[in-house]
């Protein structure tokens, strides 16, 4: 028997390791099943070079737990090593390079804590020993054993089978992880895609046999193998159905609605990434859907937190992506700035917006169908990144309250002619609220304006954005920021019924019936008989500066609650009934019916007003 110091140069990184992350100790596994795969796709390799004569028997990597031992064995039949490889990759490199992780990334925060290695198996392990045997022609089996400090002892012992066995014994406070659901758990986890098969325990299967009477169940213990060795992502499109695509899914997100439709990643060049991500139904569940992506690294499950790799508006993706090329140990503020990062959600981002424009293109009435689900996502895109935004341009659409479906060029086209204010910009006239703006909605299409049903909760950000930052040349107003005559603004001259004085009289009996309300303008216009009498409207601008502070959560107080009274002097109402009325009494009562009724096509009113309103009415009747 040998012993030895570990490394002379380097500080005792042993008491760090125990400390370090505690609440990642769990990677240690990862680690350990990830070595047994390099070491088994080595050996393949050197087979299929011809290196390695005769056969190389079943692969299949072993995890085994002997609870009454306090022991956990990852157990693989790869190269294995030799005394020379054990004393150099494991005492020199291992130790160096886990050393060297230890001091650059104990505080950061990097992903998936890739790169400790070996070493972290005394995360939870006081003692660990390394029982090998190297592929090459009479190597002799070694035994390294370290018990938790940079002494080590190493020492021949007989083993019969090529391979590795990495023996933990796993400590008192890390007992957690000689439980077999806690070990399921982490397989399932890390290993679960990874590509050389992994058996941990048995499980029982049952075969029926036997007819009629006769027949009966047969139990038998089979491999537990807890990974799929080539996970669809890794397959070609033309080899997958759909119901390939869609079982996958059920298995990432057993809970979640079917996907919509589906991307399959496969790159080479300029970096390496493959992947399938998921449509959802989003619907405005935008929150809930959101970090779903799980990142991989060669089959090895990484993290499912990919924010900073993948740009935010992508997050409401699904699926999977998995790429060599992102830097794992590098602090995650580090990736937005990495070259490869950027160039892998620039690659992510054009796919999304390629297959989005040929669903459109192969089958326009679907995608109009999906457009609630889809247009949330879109309108994200489009406000975050300029070049999908352009491409976007292609399959963005908007709906009108008929249930139309339009292109934003085809929509300018189509309301042009007459929707194109003073100062040549197109106003699109909108809703958020179809059915309770149902009157006002009624008064625009009548005077041949279209309106779109903008309801989500981008919209008002999309189209701000569009307004701004392209080149459509469209404005945005909703249906009750004006009344209906001025909602497009144009010179018009209106002719009025009344006199002038006529309708500052009109207008002094309105404000007799809103003084006290603060929040309440009285303004008279000329309008056309069959018009509303009295409308309510609010100025575009001051509701998307309150829609834009309650977005952010500041408090509403800041601006007041305004709102005008628009009295239709050219109403017969007000021309034949109110100016008539010789007694102020029925004028001011008549003036306060119409105010109501206008606030009640707006549903604004409520509470003690609405039950008074109705209880006046029903006695009139
Ligand atoms: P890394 O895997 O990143 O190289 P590790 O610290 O995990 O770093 O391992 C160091 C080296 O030890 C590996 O590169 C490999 O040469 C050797 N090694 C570790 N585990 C095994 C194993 N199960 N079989 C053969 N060699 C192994």
């Amino acid at each position: 028997m040998q012993k030895g110091t570990i490394s002379v140069q380097t500080e005792n990184i042993f008491p760090i390791i125990k400390k370090f992350l505690y609440s990642d100790h769990e990677i240690f596994l990862r680690e350990l099943v990830s070595n047994a795969v390099d070491a088994t796709n080595k050996l393949e390799i050197l087979a299929q070079r011809g290196e390695v004569t005769g056969e190389i028997g079943d692969t299949t990597i072993q995890v085994i737990l002997e609870p009454e031992a306090n022991r956990l064995i990852v157990r693989d039949r790869g190269i294995g090593m030799t005394e020379e490889e054990v004393l150099k990759y494991l005492n020199q490199i291992a130790f160096s390079s886990a050393a060297e992780f230890l001091e650059k990334y104990q505080d950061s925060a990097i992903i998936g804590h890739f790169g400790l290695g070996f070493y972290s198996a005394f995360m939870v392990a006081d003692k660990v020993e390394v029982v090998t045997k190297s592929w090459k022609k009479g190597s002799k089996a070694v035994q390294w054993t370290c018990e938790g400090s940079p002494e080590f002892t190493i020492d021949t012992v007989k083993k019969a089978d090529r391979g590795t066995d990495i023996i933990l014994y796993i400590n008192e406070e890390n007992k957690n992880f000689l439980e077999k659901h806690r070990v399921e758990g982490l397989l399932e986890k890390y290993c679960k895609f990874l590509p050389v098969p992994i058996q941990f325990g048995t499980r029982t299967e049952y075969d029926t046999i036997g007819e009629g009477e006769e027949q009966k169940e047969e139990k038998r213990e089979v491999p537990n193998i807890i990974n799929d060795p080539r996970p669809i992502w890794k397959k070609t499109p033309t080899e997958l159905k759909e119901e390939d695509y869609l079982k996958f899914y059920r298995d990432l997100y057993p809970m979640a609605p079917e996907p919509m439709f589906w991307i399959h990643l496969n790159i080479d060049y300029p970096f390496n990434l493959t992947g399938v991500l998921y449509f959802p139904k989003l619907g405005n569940a935008v929150e809930v859907s959101r970090n779903k992506i799980h990142l991989y690294c060669n089959q090895v499950f990484v993290t499912d937190d990919v924010r900073d790799i993948v740009p935010e508006w992508l997050l409401l993706l699904h699926g999977i992506i998995d790429s060599p090329d992102i830097p794992l140990n590098v602090s995650r503020s580090y990736l937005q700035s990495d070259g490869n990062v950027k160039k892998i959600s620039e690659y992510i981002a054009r796919k999304v917006a390629d297959k989005l424009q040929e669903l459109f293109k192969s089958d326009r009435p679907s995608f109009e169908q999906k457009w609630r689900d889809l247009g949330v996502f879109v309108k994200y895109g489009m406000i975050s990144d300029e070049k999908f935004q352009e491409k976007a341009m292609n399959f963005s659409l908007v709906e009108n309250t008929e249930g139309q479906f339009y292109l934003l060029e085809e929509y300018k086209e189509k309301i042009k002619a007459n929707q194109t204010d003073k100062h040549q910009k197109v106003v699109c006239i909108y809703t958020q609220d179809a059915e309770g703006q149902n009157a006002l909605i009624k008064s625009a299409r009548n005077r041949g304006y279209d309106v779109l049903k903008l309801d989500t909760v981008l919209d008002n950000h999309w189209m701000q954005h569009l307004e701004y930052r392209s080149n459509l040349g469209l404005l945005f107003v909703r249906v009750d920021s004006e009344t209906a005559d001025k909602l497009v603004q144009k010179d018009e001259e209106k002719t009025s019924v009344l006199s002038e004085a006529e309708v500052e009289t009109v207008k002094g009996v309105f404000e007799k019936v809103v003084a006290g309300n603060t929040a309440a303008r009285v303004e008279c216009q000329p309008m056309a008989p069959t018009d509303w009498p009295v409308s309510i409207t609010k100025p575009e601008f001051l509701r998307r500066m309150k829609e834009m502070q309650s977005l952010q959560g500041m408090s509403l107080g800041d601006f007041p609650d305004s709102y005008n009274v628009v009295v239709n002097t050219n109403h017969p109402l007000v021309v034949q009934k109110m100016t008539k009325l010789e007694d102020a009494g029925a004028q001011s009562e008549l003036a306060r019916h119409l105010y109501e009724l206008a606030l009640l096509q707006q549903g604004m009113l409520r509470g003690e007003a609405l039950t008074q309103f109705v209880e006046e009415t029903l006695e009139r009747l």
